[in-house]
């Protein structure tokens, strides 16, 4: 095994392949395609990583599709401090609770220790609320409706992965405040759906809405919403975007009220919700191979690579460079995103694997023989098929492939996720589909004490399933299942009166969705 090892790494990095596949080490796996198609460097802090333009573009992508939608029902942006006070910070006690363990601290200024440490946000609901406590005064100043897009940190003691779960990330948090509790749902089910869209049709990966147990809520939330995602290749959940109705919690601790004109005062009913740069992480973990990644059309920084193939004489080189360029421009012409790779110093060969590497979705080869027949060689990234295509119809073929391309990377994804949603009813099944790699669906009372139960039980009987005795404290992954959320489409009908807990025994109460998770 070692032998091949070597052998494959040395004949690899002569076209700066992948050394592992997503079999043999996912982790290492996903570590070497972030770093050598030039996402993201390491960093000396740990959880700390420095997106490169590669996914900051992907980034810049994602917050044009959010920006648009979220601004279209009226929420506007704004920008509010990084820091908050310790009486600030510990006003609402739920919310205190679930954030305090990995809240960053400054406590000195050079040499000098502060009067009072200060946070760094780990979300901003007790940096934005003082204000909005004196914005609203009126029923007419409802509804608020802000955003931002910004940087928070959070020091996870769980162990970091590179945009999955990082210690200071990117996001939006939009917060906003109604004089009705439907009003508010609506805002809540409007942003979930705007999140879900962005996932499904830009990044290609498929969402399953729900609402998280009272247990996995957002910390002081009434209740919290969100949309899951699965990476098969580990056969784990990801909560991937949540939107939480936080009810008159934070308005009753922050003392905000809206007057009417008869005198009566209104608390507000609050949403907040998050996007992050998580979501670049899942689209790689989706739909990557042992190639590098493969990015869906929409949200590639590059859609079509050209490698021109220079065959023998000068002359012959100059026409096939002419013709490349003039393809590339002809393209553009109809907004591809497509890009020349005229470097002499690489072969063809070492070009594909370069390109296959950062996932770029079409690659096009331009050689004597297709000059004369006036036709390109068209490769896609996520299937390999290879079709010639007249030039002349290029600017019409190629957008709609890139659209087909896009579709098929949902469907595939699709596919594969929902061949891993087993329906379990027994307590007996439960262990073997999940270490099949699956996630789960249950009867389940919906009960906190339940939910440790599983969540315990599931470990101890996955561990022993694989001989082992104890899992590190603060695994990135651990072998325990949790509840993902109860999802909406199967909790639509009226329960099924007789369908029992699969845990408790107990009548059911909802429909559950469980699994290992990120
Ligand atoms: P929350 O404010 O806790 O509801 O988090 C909002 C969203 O941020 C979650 O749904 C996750 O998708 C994402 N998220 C949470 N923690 C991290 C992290 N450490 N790094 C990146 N994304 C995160």
């Amino acid at each position: 095994k070692k032998s091949v090892k070597a052998a494959k790494s040395t004949e690899q990095k002569s076209h700066e392949g992948l050394s592992y596949t997503q079999t043999e080490n996912f982790g290492e796996w996903y570590t070497e395609v972030i770093t050598k198609s030039g996402m993201i460097d390491y960093y000396d802090i740990s959880g700390c990583y420095i997106l490169r333009p590669y996914s900051y573009e992907i980034w810049e992508k994602i917050q044009d599709f959010l920006d648009s939608r979220i601004k279209s029902i009226g929420v506007k942006n704004c920008y509010f401090p990084i820091f908050v006070s310790s009486e600030k910070l510990q006003r609402e006690k739920d919310h205190l609770e679930g954030f305090a363990p990995e809240v960053a601290w400054v406590t000195k200024s050079g040499s000098s220790d502060l009067k009072e440490p200060i946070a760094i946000r780990p979300t901003s609901e007790t940096i934005m609320y003082p204000a909005f406590k004196n914005w609203i005064r009126s029923h007419r100043d409802l509804p608020l409706k802000l955003n931002q897009w910004n940087n928070v940190v959070r020091w996870e003691f769980k162990n970091p992965t590179p945009f999955i779960r990082t210690r200071e990330f990117l996001w939006q948090e939009g917060h906003t405040a109604h004089a009705t509790k439907a009003e508010a749902d609506e805002q809540v089910y409007q942003i979930l759906d705007f999140y879900a869209a962005a996932y499904e049709e830009l990044l290609a990966v498929p969402m399953i809405k729900g609402i998280k147990t009272e247990k996995e809520k957002f910390a002081g939330a009434d209740y919290t919403t969100t949309i899951e995602g699965f990476i098969p290749a580990t056969g784990r959940g990801i909560q991937a975007a949540t939107s939480h109705q936080l009810g008159q919690n934070f308005g009753k601790m922050f003392g905000i009220a809206a007057e009417y004109e008869d005198g009566k005062k209104l608390i507000p009913f609050q949403t907040s919700w998050g996007f992050t740069t998580r979501s670049i992480g899942i689209m790689i973990m989706v739909h990557g191979d042992d190639k590098g990644l493969v990015l869906p059309p929409r949200i590639a920084p590059l859609q079509v690579i050209i490698v021109p193939i220079p065959y023998k004489d000068q002359q012959e080189i100059d026409e096939i460079s002419n013709q490349a360029n003039k393809v590339c421009e002809l393209l553009k012409s109809v907004g591809v995103r497509v890009q020349v790779d005229d470097r002499q110093v690489y072969t063809p060969g070492w070009k594909y694997n370069f390109w296959e590497l950062k996932g770029v979705p079409l690659r096009f080869e331009i050689g004597p023989k297709d000059l004369m027949s006036h036709q390109v060689r068209v490769v896609r990234r996520d299937n390999g098929v290879k079709t010639d295509v007249p030039v002349s119809k290029l600017s019409t073929l190629i957008p709609a492939l890139l659209e087909e391309i896009q579709s098929d990377m949902l469907a595939r994804a699709r596919h594969k996720r929902d061949s891993h949603i087993q329906t379990v009813t027994e307590w007996n099944d439960f262990v073997s589909a999940l270490s099949q790699g699956n996630m789960i669906l249950t009867p389940f009372c919906n009960e906190v004490e339940w939910e440790e139960v599983v969540k315990t039980k599931s470990r101890q009987e996955s561990l022993a399933l694989m001989g082992l005795e104890d899992e590190a404290e603060n695994t990135a992954t651990s072998a325990a299942a949790k509840t993902l959320c109860n999802p909406f489409d199967n909790n639509e009908q009226p329960f099924d009166e007789s369908l029992r807990c699969f845990i408790s025994g107990k009548p059911a109460k909802t429909w559950t969705l469980w699994g290992r998770s990120y």
